[in-house]
């Protein structure tokens, strides 16, 4: 038992080690990701189900480093809060997005949106409505083709602030919705209080619709309780025909997953487009 002991603590001190050499990297590397043009922007589709139609696409940031190759939002997005550098990076996804949006509706798809995602640190820490506004008169995209996606989390940490915050952009005539729903604990009188038009069901809900009745009452539940408060519902990470049609028939608004389309480069999107148009 004492050897495995000894053992265990080297591993654990030799893991730690690698971590934090990564950790390094990545933090040194992510400095300059975004001026040597390493970063891009892909965009999945959001399709309505009774009708079929595209209605929008959410913004994902994708990070590809010449000698890491890509490196996942889910491990970097983390190290760029910590390091403040989400603010420019996320101002650059936000200004990407929306030229792109302004360009497709030039194109002829003038009825698309843009689902765009928001960290903590960008919705607390900068003059989030004067930035996004500023942006919007850019790209001279109208304010409601823009929606932002924030956690319950990030809503719940302040939630006065959070208000008002939402309350402004709101005025403005952005969109907000709530992402990863179901997974954290927003209370519902809040829910009632932020300006969210939509809710965004979690795909862990959603991957278990097969086998797991209770997951199925808790996707039944938030979308009649979304109904009632007048909001939306996506349902995200859908995948199969199976739950697809489970959404269908609970009247779930929206879709979005690998069994419509994956993440698409801006190239890729136009094509799907044609291709389903
Ligand atoms: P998220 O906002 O919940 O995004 C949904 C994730 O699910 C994306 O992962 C997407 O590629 C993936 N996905 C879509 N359809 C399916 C499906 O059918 N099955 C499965 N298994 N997965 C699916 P991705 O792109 O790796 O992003 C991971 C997370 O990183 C995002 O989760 C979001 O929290 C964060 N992120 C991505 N882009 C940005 C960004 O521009 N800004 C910020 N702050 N966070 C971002
Ligand atoms: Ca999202
Ligand atoms: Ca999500
Ligand atoms: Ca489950």
């Amino acid at each position: 038992a004492k050897q495995d002991g000894r053992n265990n603590f080297r591993f654990f001190t030799q893991e730690m080690q690698a971590r934090s050499g990564r950790h390094l990297e990545l933090v040194n590397a992510l400095r300059y990701a975004l001026e040597r043009d390493q970063l891009q922007v892909v965009y999945q589709p959001q399709i309505e189900l009774q009708s079929g139609r595209v209605l929008g696409v959410e913004a994902l940031l994708r990070w590809h480093h010449p000698e890491m190759g890509s490196v996942s939002p889910a491990e970097f997005i983390p190290v760029a809060e910590e390091t403040g550098l989400i603010l420019a990076i996320g101002e650059w996804v936000l200004r990407t997005a929306v030229s792109q949006i302004q360009s497709w509706h030039e194109r002829g798809w003038n009825t698309l949106s843009v689902a765009v995602n928001l960290s903590a640190i960008q919705f607390r820490h900068t003059d989030l409505p004067g930035t996004v506004s500023q942006i919007l008169r850019e790209s001279r995209l109208a304010a409601s083709f823009l929606e932002l996606e924030l956690t319950e989390g990030v809503a719940m940490i302040d939630p006065p602030g959070a208000i008002a915050i939402m309350n402004d952009l709101h005025q403005r005539g952005v969109r907000m919705a709530i992402d990863d729903f179901g997974t954290g604990y927003s209370s519902l009188s809040y829910l009632k209080k932020f300006k969210v038009s939509k809710l965004k069901i979690d795909q862990t809900f959603v991957r278990d619709i097969g086998s797991d009745p209770e997951d199925k009452a808790i996707i039944s539940a938030v979308i009649s309780m979304a109904r009632s408060l007048g909001m939306r519902t996506i349902a995200e990470g859908v995948e199969t025909e199976e739950q697809t049609a489970f959404l269908r028939a609970h009247q779930c608004d929206e879709v979005q997953g690998y069994f419509f389309a994956r993440p698409l480069s801006a190239g890729q999107f136009e094509q799907f487009m044609q291709d389903h148009t």
